[in-house]
């Protein structure tokens, strides 16, 4: 019998807002299943990145699954800022002293996002691979996987020999690459492919909410990773459309090439990706239309007297879940049968704690957090829904001509008409849904075939979560130098 193959397997996401004022602290990744080790960690995600590994490794005899502690995604979800130094530190430092107590490893996979901003570490990801290295040394392989949301440069395949980014947004293939990371990590391990790589920056800075792989010429970007994919065996392609949200130096859309021991090939496809998406800037900019806050309603308004429903009605920019403009022009036009899901209000929701259904309602909700969010919207009502959901108490309160607001604790992306019958509210009974999230509503709205109506909208003010990114303060992105903001040179 030959030796088993030991791989450590770690967590470490998040998607940081760097621009919101509260900042993810280590008690955020601390909360029921959080952190987890061994075959609770292995269990977690099991139809994403992580569900793809484990599942792959486990088709290969003689292979060990080790679960490092690793914390889950924080609670605040995307709505928190800059992690703290002790976060980052902490949790790094936990998985450093396991990894270091329970070597040697053959390989080690890394579940992460790419997008994590930590105050005093420029490159969270390249440096947890920086020092995982130091710990499995230069002859184990360290592999993983990453969202398309990642603000990568060289630095991480610097450390790692392995990066597999999801290509679609919404991410439908975060498990399949899961599933590939744990392939050629095991192959790796058993020299049968010699990693070689090419990174390419591209100086194209984007709002995430023109990033929807649905449409061209995003759709055409997939499109051409996946025939190079096709076209040469063993070769990887990575697009990551960047997370303009996060101040740091390596923001900005990235092409990572992965080849069989084949530098030039590696190079080669990276210089064609990238000159694509170069050619192609202007409509990558425009590919999807963004209205104002008060035009979406309208147009909503519009929709329902058509019979277009239901409408969804995204407001894509709401970083903090606070954000109450939409609310306010709901209330404003008069919309009726409006689901509005969510409002984040976390003194209201405390302030709730012990209501029952009927209850009579007023109170002013949501707003305040910063000027992104808007003021306090009062609303007048019954209490109609007491949700548990995820530890977390959501409140559904009945208002107005048949309208339902939901107030949580953290901002709420509703991405699946699952998320809204598990928690007993049925979508079909709405014309409108209003909802926090850019594109990956799609998912459970669009590409199902649920909605016949589908508006984007933003405040009318370049707020935090604006398309109009130069409204933003930037201290280590200097926008100058992408498109569309400066005149690079590419
Ligand atoms: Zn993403």
């Amino acid at each position: 019998m030959s030796q088993p193959i030991r791989i450590a397997v770690l967590h470490f996401q998040h998607e940081t807002v760097t621009f919101l004022r509260n900042d993810t602290t280590t008690d955020d990744f601390v909360y029921p299943g959080s952190p987890a080790r061994g075959e609770a960690l292995l269990a977690s995600g099991p139809k994403s990145y992580m569900g793809g590994f484990v599942q792959v490794a486990r088709e290969f005899d003689g292979v060990a699954l080790v679960g490092i502690e690793s914390p889950l995604w924080p609670k605040t979800g995307t709505g928190s800022g800059w992690l703290t130094q002790d976060a980052y530190e902490t949790y790094v430092g936990r998985m450093i002293a396991q990894l270091t107590a329970e070597a040697p490893f053959d390989g080690v996979y890394l579940c992460v996002h790419g997008a994590m901003a930590a105050r005093g570490i420029p490159r969270p990801e390249a440096e947890l691979a920086r020092r995982v290295r130091a710990v499995v040394g230069p002859r184990a392989f360290i592999a993983a996987t990453f969202d398309p949301h990642g603000n990568e440069d060289e630095e991480f395949l610097r450390h790692a020999d392995l990066a597999f980014c999801g290509k679609y947004f919404p991410h439908y293939d975060s498990h399949l690459q899961g599933q590939r990371a744990a392939r050629m990590l095991i192959r790796a391990i058993k020299d049968q492919y010699k990693p070689a790589h090419a990174t390419k920056k591209v100086p194209i800075i984007s709002p995430t909410v023109v990033q929807w792989t649905g449409a061209s010429p995003w759709m055409d970007l997939v499109q051409r990773a996946l025939t190079w994919e096709a076209r040469e065996p063993d070769v990887y392609v990575n697009v990551y459309f960047g997370f303009p949200w996060s101040d740091v130096p390596d923001a900005g859309m990235t092409i990572q090439v992965l080849t069989h021991q084949d530098a030039a090939l590696a190079q080669h496809v990276a210089d064609d990706m990238a000159n694509f998406a170069w050619r192609q800037r202007d409509k990558l900019l425009h590919s999807t239309k963004v209205h104002t806050i008060p035009e979406g309603v309208a147009l909503a308004r519009q929709a329902v007297a058509r019979g277009d429903t239901p409408v969804v009605l995204a407001d894509h920019s709401d970083r903090s879940g606070y954000a109450t403009w939409l609310l306010q022009e709901i209330v404003e036009q008069g919309l009726s049968n409006t689901l509005i899901a969510t409002v984040a209000d976390a003194d209201v929701i405390k302030a709730l704690n012990g209501a029952k259904m009927g209850d009579a309602f007023d109170m002013a909700v949501g707003g305040l957090v910063d000027e992104s969010a808007g003021e306090k919207v009062r609303i007048t009502g019954t209490v109609r829904h007491v949700i548990e959901h995820l530890g977390q108490l959501w409140v559904g309160v009945g208002f107005g001509n048949g309208n339902l607001l939901v107030l949580s604790p953290y901002l709420v992306q509703i991405m699946e008409l699952t998320t809204l019958t598990e928690i007993g509210l049925d979508p079909t009974a709405f014309q409108v849904i209003a909802i926090k999230s850019r594109v990956h509503f799609r998912r459970g709205f669009d590409d199902s075939g649920f909605a016949r109506t589908i508006l984007l909208v933003e405040p009318t003010e370049p707020f935090l979560g604006t398309v109009r990114l130069d409204a933003l303060d930037y201290r280590n992105v200097d926008l100058a130098r992408f498109y569309p903001f400066g005149s690079p040179k590419f």
